[in-house]
């Protein structure tokens, strides 16, 4: 259990030797105990969102550092504390002195997101909100960002609030005609009823649609590129890769030998699936090959079906067809600088990996592809907001069909109860020790 009334300190900025280290401090005691270390202005006496430059000096008077402080009272802080966040050079000798001073003085060392949990329980914003905080720090590309920044400015579960309200206000009302027991007395008008459940739904719904997407925006999309040895793979790989100029670390797959080179395209990320490994083990084992493939696929969102055109302008074979049942392909043919294209090969997008020839004309395929798959505006990205607005969705679902039955009033009030109580655990409503833990653990230190 954490303590709310500590006063908390932390770096906020990261480990290492930077121009300069922020740290942070929050609590009912933070100028009191800045005060201390501080030789400047008298920081229990200055107005609040005001920047005072001073020094911090240890036990023996020593200067530790020449600092700039910002001072922000209670409320108008992250934290809804009192806040002050020291500006020192940043050196870790500095950082971990003034670290050592602030808790020598009365702070304890923040938990992992303690600043944040701290913003959440004084009602700085939601659960939802809170969670974007750390997806803001993690997002690596503009959608991934945008959608973080949607969230946090109240996105989706600002509304859900409001409907959620309304929604007990009616689970009361039912409550109340059970006080009646056998008097055949209706406060909650039922037609009502479903209509707000018809409206809470139609948030809901594409919300829970809209998960594969906005989890693939905050991942990347996954993307297969899949075809017979030699029709070019690689070299497209490449041609992308160097085109974008934005190779990131090759990241480890899931699967051992899978690896994935990410790129950023028009402000979307993509993970690109290698299966170049095929060509290596062709020769000796053709079913390693269609079996990597086949992994590559089962991990795509997208998948590039390459092929290219042999001497007398035929398409190879490469017979996986029922691999791509309900898959989204992208039918490419290779190498069109050799061989001309014959219209028969229409639907297919034609080009040169080593010229790069169709190269902007497969971006923008890829594009469209991921356009299509969106499905509102505000995109859910988190799993625990996924299972919760399902189990929402399913518990409306019952309520729905009580009415439909006229099913009585303590059997409807238990369905409206498990959706409120769905729709609190995802807003932070209702929350627990563990769930705030499990959620606050995930961030750094200092935020
Ligand atoms: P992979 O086995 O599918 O990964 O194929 P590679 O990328 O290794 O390419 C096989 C061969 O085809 C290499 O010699 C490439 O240089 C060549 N190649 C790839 N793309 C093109 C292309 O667009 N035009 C031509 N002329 N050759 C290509």
């Amino acid at each position: 259990m954490i303590l709310q009334q500590d006063t908390i300190c932390a770096l906020a900025t990261p480990q290492g030797v930077g121009a300069i280290g922020v740290i942070r401090v929050s609590g009912e005691r933070t100028f009191e105990i800045v005060n201390i270390i501080f030789k400047g202005r008298d920081l229990t006496k200055v107005d609040t969102h005001t920047l005072h430059f001073g020094t911090i000096r240890d036990e023996n008077e020593c200067i530790v550092d020449e600092v700039l402080v910002a001072v922000f009272k209670n409320p108008t802080s992250f934290t809804k504390e009192d806040v002050i966040e020291i500006s020192c050079h940043g050196s870790n000798f500095i950082i971990q002195q003034i670290l050592k001073l602030l808790i020598k003085n009365g702070c304890r060392l923040a938990q992992a997101g303690e600043f944040t949990q701290r913003a959440f329980l004084n009602g700085q914003f939601d659960l939802v909100q809170a969670e974007a905080v750390a997806d803001i720090i993690a997002a690596e590309s503009e959608a991934s960002h945008r959608t973080a920044i949607n969230q946090l400015r109240g996105g989706f579960s600002k509304q859900l609030v409001k409907l959620r309200e309304e929604l007990i206000h009616f689970a009361s009302m039912v409550e109340l005609e059970l006080d009646f027991g056998e008097e055949d007395v209706e406060f909650a008008d039922r037609d009502d009823l479903k209509n707000l459940i018809l409206r809470l739904q139609a948030q809901i719904l594409p919300l829970i649609s809209s998960f594969s997407y906005g989890n693939a925006i905050k991942n990347g999309i996954p993307v297969a590129i899949i075809g017979p040895p030699n029709a070019g793979k690689s070299t497209l790989l490449n041609t992308l890769l160097n085109e974008e100029k934005a190779i990131v670390t090759p990241i480890a797959g899931t699967t051992r030998d899978i690896l994935e080179d990410v790129m950023v395209i028009s402000g979307i990320q993509f993970r690109f699936i290698d299966t170049a490994g095929i060509r290596e083990t062709e020769d000796l084992i053709e079913s390693i090959g269609i079996e990597r493939s086949k992994q590559a696929i089962e991990k795509a969102d997208i998948v590039l079906l390459l092929s290219s055109l042999n001497a007398t302008g035929e398409m190879e074979q490469f017979d996986i067809a029922h691999l791509l049942k309900n898959k989204d392909v992208i039918q490419v043919i290779n190498k069109i600088d050799l061989f001309e294209k014959k219209a028969v090969y229409d639907d297919w997008l034609g080009l040169s990996a080593k010229l790069g020839t169709g190269i902007e004309a497969l971006k923008t395929e890829l594009l469209n592809r991921v356009q299509d798959k969106k499905t509102s505006d505000v995109l859910i990205t988190n799993l625990r907001h996924y299972d919760l607005l399902t189990k929402t969705n399913e518990a409306l679902n019952e309520v729905l069909q009580g009415l439909e039955v006229n099913i009585t009033g303590d059997f409807l009030a238990q369905d409206i109860r498990l959706a409120l109580h769905h729709l609190g655990e995802l807003t932070g409503t209702i929350t627990n020790d563990d769930l705030l833990i499990n959620i606050f653990s995930k961030f750094c230190i200092g935020k």
